[in-house]
């Protein structure tokens, strides 16, 4: 399942994101951004908020299970399941768009 993906660790809490694309991003009570939906995953909007973060933190990664919430440390940084390999970083992303 693709999903899009806030890596917290190089998120600086700039708010792009959550200005272009509010349909999928969000501050979380950290004050860096999270993903709200994973629904219309590959709107031109959050196409726009990928490339426009400063610091490559928004990906999409591919997840073998839809639970979200299977409580390992690996998915708590990456938020999702642990059965997940980035399928775009943002240099790809602009060739795919
Ligand atoms: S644009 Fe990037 S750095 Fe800025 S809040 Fe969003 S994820 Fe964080």
């Amino acid at each position: 399942m693709k999903k899009l993906n806030v890596n917290k660790e190089a998120c600086i809490g700039c708010g792009a994101c959550i200005a272009i694309d509010p349909e999928h991003f969000d501050f979380g009570d950290d004050n860096y951004s999270e993903v709200i939906s994973d629904e219309n995953i590959d709107s031109d909007s959050a196409h726009n908020a990928i490339s426009s973060c400063p610091t490559n933190a928004i990906s999409y990664v591919d997840c073998e299970k839809e639970n979200d919430d299977c409580g390992c440390s690996e998915c708590e940084e990456k938020g999702c399941c642990h059965n997940h390999d980035e399928i775009y970083d943002n240099d790809e992303l602009d060739e795919a768009i």
